[in-house]
């Protein structure tokens, strides 16, 4: 085999989709996998919905999952001449013809078309016209170039994924490939930059199979090997309909993730499950698993749904997501966690410069303790709150059943472990539990009131790490300052 080359050729007309990122994944990994070469193409024709700042989250989006690109970015917009060139060599070869029909006229045609599709496609009458007469006319009226397909040709190919396709000519429109303003339409575009770049394999959302056979048209017509095409099933939305931006918001751009503490292994390694299998019951793959494993064979026909309930924070995102992020975020070492930590703390208004100097040992300490829970690492700034401020939300579930409930008792009890607290030397997890157990003890109490009343007091949550551990690292003048202003509301 030749080497390899794919590309990803993204439109920037919107964020990087989660679907679109998906696609990338799967040509990146083919090329790895196959020592061969990744083109990053962006395809902006579109200059009126194209925009640099979708430019840039296309290229930060992909370097952050670390799907790295070998050649490009490279602009189509920036060669419609070449385009154009290649449109004028079908014609003068007679694979393509000038159209001089209006607007309205080709409206009507693509009607007709419509109503009568079981007798194939309808051609206007300026494909019969006369070479001669068709040049004449052009120097004076407006025209567009189409493709003349051949009717009588079948176009069958292997699709990597959804196998055996064809489509009789006959059933094919004769396709714009300049319009009438001069500008080169997605076809042309596509297959002369494809074929110019050498592209090998096609790997592309399922929503460009039904473009394949026109496309393969045009490489016959240009002599031009035709390349290997795989197409890749959707990612829907739960509801199985399409998953958009303009519906379901922020959750389908692949930034998001990032900029809500998904880690970028984490994420890669879901969106490669999306649609794919490693042929085994693995669902954690690093990144290097999955390039080993990765196979064409391997993607699913059917479309892959983006699991996700609307309104649910704790699910606002696909909680397979959420889950392989929390066990990539446990696999950290201290110091890696404590590194990525940091930017979301900022970001809070939490990070303080002694968390790297003075007091590395603690902030990494108090990172490896609070992360167990975590599902991103904005938690750090969410549910770690209370670690990093004296302000803090009160959960008020927290407040009523862990402190309000048992008022009568802790009034008292309260200000008295804090007391007890003050004394304890070293403050630490092991001697913290002593002095607590001899407390409720002697006061012949079950373990879980002054435990629970101090967590909601000292975190505002009813639940989290070993109250030990919580104690040790929230320290104790935080600890009892916070004991005694919860007893003194009560
Ligand atoms: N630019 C096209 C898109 O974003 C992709 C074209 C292709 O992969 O052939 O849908």
């Amino acid at each position: 085999m030749n080497q390899v080359r794919v590309r990803f050729a993204p439109s920037p007309t919107g964020y990087l989709h989660v679907g679109g990122a998906r696609t990338a994944i799967f040509n990146w990994l083919f090329a790895r996998k196959h020592g061969g070469v990744f083109v990053l193409r962006i395809e902006d024709t579109d200059r009126e919905r194209s925009s640099e700042e979708m430019i840039r989250y296309i290229l930060d989006g992909l370097a952050w999952l670390g799907v790295d690109w070998d050649e490009g970015p490279i602009f189509q917009g920036a060669r419609a001449e070449t385009h154009r060139a290649y449109a004028h060599l079908l014609l003068e070869k007679g694979a393509a013809y000038r159209c001089f029909c209006t607007a309205g006229e080709a409206e009507t045609l693509r009607a007709r078309a419509l109503e009568e599709k079981s007798h194939g496609a309808v051609r206007c009458g300026c494909r019969d016209l006369d070479a001669k007469e068709a040049e004449r006319r052009s120097a004076a009226e407006p025209f567009a170039l189409r493709f003349r397909t051949p009717a009588d040709e079948e176009i069958a190919f292997e699709d990597g994924v959804y196998g055996s396709t064809s489509k009789r000519g006959a059933d094919i429109e004769d396709f714009v490939l300049l319009r009438s303003d001069g500008s080169p339409t997605y076809h042309l575009s596509v297959v002369v930059d494809d074929a110019e770049m050498g592209i090998t394999h096609v790997i592309r959302g399922q929503d460009h199979l039904s473009n394949t056979p026109k496309q393969i048209l045009l490489y016959r017509a240009m002599g031009y090997e035709v390349p290997f095409f795989a197409h890749l099933p959707l990612l829907l939305a739960p509801n199985k309909g399409k998953l958009s931006k303009r519906k379901h918001g922020e959750i389908v751009s692949l930034t998001t993730y990032r900029d809500r503490g998904f880690l970028p292994e984490a994420f890669l390694n879901f969106l490669a499950l999306l649609g794919w299998s490693p042929g085994d019951d693995r669902e954690k793959l690093s990144r290097k698993e999955l390039i080993r494993a990765f196979e064409l064979a391997g993607v699913n026909k059917s479309n892959a749904i983006f699991n996700f309930r609307e309104g649910d924070e704790r699910a606002w995102t696909d909680p397979k997501a959420l889950a392989l992020n929390a066990e990539y975020i446990n696999d950290l070492s201290p110091e890696a966690l404590a590194k990525t930590a940091k930017p979301f703390l900022e970001r809070a208004g939490l990070w303080r410069p002694e968390y790297e100097e003075g007091r590395a040992d603690w902030f990494r300490r108090t990172a490896v303790l609070l992360r167990d829970r975590f599902q991103t690492l904005q938690d750090f700034a969410g549910r770690g709150r209370p670690w990093f401020t004296d302000d803090f939300p009160m959960e008020e579930s927290a407040v009523r059943k862990n402190l309000e409930k048992n008022a009568d008792a802790l009034r008292g009890l309260l200000p008295e472990f804090a007391e007890r607290l003050e004394g304890v030397e070293p403050f630490d997890a092991a001697t913290v539990e002593g002095v607590s157990r001899a407390f409720w003890e002697e006061k012949g109490l079950k373990p879980g009131l002054v435990m629970n009343a101090c967590r909601a007091a000292i975190t505002g949550a009813s639940a989290g790490p070993s109250m030990f551990e919580v104690f040790e690292t929230i320290g104790r003048e935080r600890s009892v300052r916070r004991i005694r202003k919860a007893a003194a509301a009560l």
